[in-house]
């Protein structure tokens, strides 16, 4: 017989990762703390499609800009010569559907999404091609209790999920006019200095000069201490605002560090920006990031409506999660059925749906490539699982009305079986788990660490 040709493997696109079974468990722990985190302080979920038209990223986060420049996924639908793009993060699609859809008319609107993002860069740890974001949005609000409300409710979440080692920076960046006088004297004080300026910096002197103060070159670092401060260019609205935000987080003991440094990739913020920092995860060590966006929605020829949002990273997040020892591996089921023979394999579906009806899951044996199995190897399967109690139906069992039960976790290992009547195998086991449970609250432990 010749053997089959292996035909070549196809693989996955380089930088856009699979979510396994065995980090599903963290996922699922970090999006339903935070979803109910955004529950209790009144966020609504949206959801918007993940290909947008390539003008509203263009016009939205600026031209010159690292996403707009260099790392949008763009395309021409054949189809019909559209020109649409991946979305690179989500902010820009709400603020469309929320003009769209005349959300704000009502009054502000406080909104979350979350969804894969793409970005053609450089993968790396914590920087992908395809990333998840979670982030909130805040629209139709003025004043700094917004800003301040958005950092709060990302504390809770830190607080929530254990990760301790996170630090809040805060800066304004002014407003339009404050920023464009800022930048004439910048322009003026970086083109006195050119000779260190690396061709980046060179490139962006007139376009994105703001950006050049965020550079990681080490060179350029003593030139950029020494340059006009946005700060310093603040009229008494935008102190009083950044005042406003700072007062409220400190009478919420809420720690944060002034980085006058700090701007966004972004153009389209303005007054408050803040990132929330880690030094455990290397050069990539925001997880979240966010700011004022007063003028974006007019952008998109929508009416003024003044907004703050933020977006994490979740790949970082739960890399922070796993070194704070979140990790665990959860059971697949409670309980796992194992049978032999036909009448068995009939009888342990019926079971196990009334199992299921009782709330439990179950997973029920089937054959795989290699058969149904031995009641050995089905036995291993059942202990891999991960389940709290075996079943076993054989021929024997059949003709007896019976089914065994089998503890496979615990300590009961004298009395770790029992024969139970067809009819009452639901009630017994909801009672076995009923107890199982009674016990862990006694022994205060339902972390699985
Ligand atoms: P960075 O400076 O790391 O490139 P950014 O300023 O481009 O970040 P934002 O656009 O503000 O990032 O996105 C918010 C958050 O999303 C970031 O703080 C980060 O946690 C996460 N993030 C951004 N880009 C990526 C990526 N390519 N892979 C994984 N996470 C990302
Ligand atoms: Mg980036």
């Amino acid at each position: 017989m010749s053997e089959n040709k292996k035909l070549e493997k196809i693989v996955g696109v380089k930088g856009m990762n699979d979510m396994l079974p065995a980090d599903a468990p963290l996922w699922e722990l970090f999006e339903n703390t935070a979803q109910s985190v955004f529950k209790s302080y009144g966020f609504q979920q949206i959801r918007t499609p993940i290909v947008e038209q390539t003008a509203l990223f263009a016009r939205g986060l600026g031209a010159v800009t690292d996403v707009v420049e260099k790392e949008m996924y763009s395309f021409e639908d054949s189809m019909n010569g559209d020109k649409l793009t991946l979305r690179p993060e989500n902010t820009a699609g709400v603020v469309r559907a929320v003009i769209e859809h005349n959300l704000t008319y009502e009054g502000p609107k406080r909104l979350w999404y979350t969804g894969p993002m793409f970005r053609h860069e450089r993968p790396q740890r914590g920087r992908y091609r395809q990333f998840q974001q979670m982030g909130a949005e805040a629209l139709g609000f003025t004043g700094p209790d917004i800003d301040a409300e958005l950092i709060m409710m990302c504390q809770r979440l830190w607080d929530d999920l254990g990760l301790q080692d996170v630090r809040l920076e805060l800066n304004s960046i002014g407003d339009a006019e404050e920023r464009n006088k800022h930048r004439a004297d910048l322009i003026i004080y970086l083109d006195q200095h050119k000779e260190i300026m690396d061709a980046e910096a060179l490139r962006r002197m007139y376009a994105n000069p703001l950006r050049i103060l965020d550079t990681k070159n080490p060179a350029m670092q003593a030139m950029v201490n020494a340059a006009p401060k946005l700060l310093d260019y603040l009229g008494a609205e935008s102190l009083a605002h950044f005042e406003g935000v700072q007062a409220i987080l400190r009478h919420n003991s809420i720690p944060f560090t002034i980085n006058n440094r700090l701007v966004r990739g972004l153009d389209y913020y303005n007054r408050t920006v803040f990132e929330w920092v880690t030094d455990e995860l290397g050069a990539q060590g925001t997880i979240c990031a966010g700011g004022r966006y007063d003028t974006l929605v007019t952008m998109f020829g929508g009416k003024p409506t003044p907004s703050c949002g933020f977006a994490m990273g979740i790949e970082r997040i739960l890399e922070l999660m796993k070194s704070a020892g979140e990790a665990h591996q959860p059971s697949q089921c409670d309980v796992y059925l194992v049978h032999q023979g036909a009448d068995a394999q009939m009888q342990s579906f019926v079971l196990a749906e009334r199992l299921r009806d009782a709330g439990l899951d179950v997973v029920l044996h089937c054959a795989s490539i290699t058969g149904i199995g031995s009641f050995k190897s089905q036995m291993k399967r059942a202990d891999a699982s991960g389940a709290s109690f075996a079943i076993i139906v054989g021929e024997d069992e059949v003709a007896q009305g019976v089914a065994i039960v089998k503890a496979l976790r615990g300590d009961a290992e004298q009395n770790n079986q029992a024969t139970v009547p067809f009819d009452t195998v639901v009630d017994y086991l909801v009672d076995q788990i009923a107890g199982n449970d009674h016990h862990d609250h006694e022994n205060c432990n339902h972390t699985h660490h």
